[in-house]
C-alpha cells in the first residue's frame, strides 16, 4: 500500500489541502499536523484517490460518505479547544478517517459503527496504519458505549433528529463534550458541554451529514 502517495496523492497535494483548512479558519496546528500525515487516499476508492485532498466529502459505498476535510477539522478542533481528551467516543466510523485524525490526538478512541463490512474496511486500514489505540464495535451507536463510558469527548459523523439522552449521559460529568450535527433537512452543528446536570449548547454552523439511522447492517448488501 502507498502510505506517502504520488502525483495527486503526494505530500504536494496535502499541503495544500492544509492550506485551505487555515483558510477556512482552521488554527489548531497538531490538527493540521496531522492531516498533512493522513493518508486520506487510503480511505477512499482507489477510482476516487485523485480526489482523496480535495476539499469534499466522497462516496464510501453502502450510501454512506467519507466527510469533508474542513468538517472532520472543525470537529476535531471543537473537541480539542479545552484540552486534550482521555478518551474519545466516535459514532459512525465509516472509512475511519475521522478516527485515524482522533487516533493520533487523543490516547484512546473507541468507535461505532453499524455497518459491518465498513467498520471490516476501516480495521484493517488502522493495522495498516499501525494505530493501536482504537477499539472497534459493530452495534447501533444510537445508545452509545455503555461500558466503556464515560468519554472526556463524543463526536457523531451521522446526524440524529434530536440528541440521543445516552449520549448525553456517557459524557464526562466533568467538563466533558460532545460534537453532534442535529437534524433532518436542515442540519446544524452543535457542540454540547457537561457539568454535572448541566448541559450547555451552542450551535456552531449549518452542516450536511448522512442521517444516523437504528439497527445494524451485517452483510454486504451492495451498493
Ligand atoms: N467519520 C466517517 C463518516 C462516515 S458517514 C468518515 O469520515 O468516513 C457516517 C457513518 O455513520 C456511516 O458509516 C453510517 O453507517 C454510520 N452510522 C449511521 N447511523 C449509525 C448508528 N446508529 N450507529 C453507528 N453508526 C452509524
Amino acid at each position: 500500500m502507498n502510505l506517502e502517495g504520488i502525483g495527486m496523492t503526494s505530500r504536494r497535494t496535502r499541503e495544500r489541502l492544509v492550506s485551505r483548512l487555515l483558510e477556512k479558519g482552521i488554527a489548531n496546528v497538531s490538527v493540521l499536523e496531522v492531516f498533512l500525515n493522513t493518508p486520506r487516499h487510503l480511505f477512499v476508492d482507489e477510482a476516487l484517490a485523485h480526489k482523496a485532498y480535495e476539499d469534499t466529502a466522497l462516496p464510501i459505498g453502502h450510501g454512506q460518505t467519507i466527510s469533508q476535510p474542513y468538517i472532520v477539522a472543525r470537529m476535531t478542533e471543537l473537541l480539542l479547544s479545552h484540552g486534550t481528551p482521555e478518551k474519545v467516543l466516535e459514532i459512525g466510523t465509516g472509512s475511519g478517517f475521522q478516527t485515524a485524525v482522533l487516533a493520533q490526538l487523543v490516547p484512546e478512541v473507541w468507535s461505532v459503527e453499524r455497518i459491518r463490512p465498513l467498520q471490516q474496511k476501516a480495521q484493517k486500514l488502522f493495522s495498516v496504519l499501525e494505530l493501536t489505540n482504537i477499539y472497534l464495535r459493530f452495534a447501533d451507536g444510537g445508545f452509545g458505549w455503555e461500558e466503556a463510558a464515560p468519554f472526556d469527548g463524543i463526536i457523531t459523523t451521522c446526524a440524529p433528529e434530536s440528541v440521543p439522552d445516552s449520549l448525553l449521559q456517557q459524557l464526562n460529568p466533568e467538563g466533558g463534550r460532545l460534537v453532534i450535527p442535529v437534524g433532518e433537512t436542515e442540519q446544524s452543528l452543535y457542540l454540547i458541554i457537561r457539568n454535572g446536570d448541566n448541559f450547555q449548547r451552542e450551535k456552531v454552523e449549518g452542516v450536511k451529514f448522512v442521517p444516523l439511522l437504528n439497527g445494524t447492517i451485517n452483510k454486504d448488501i451492495g451498493e
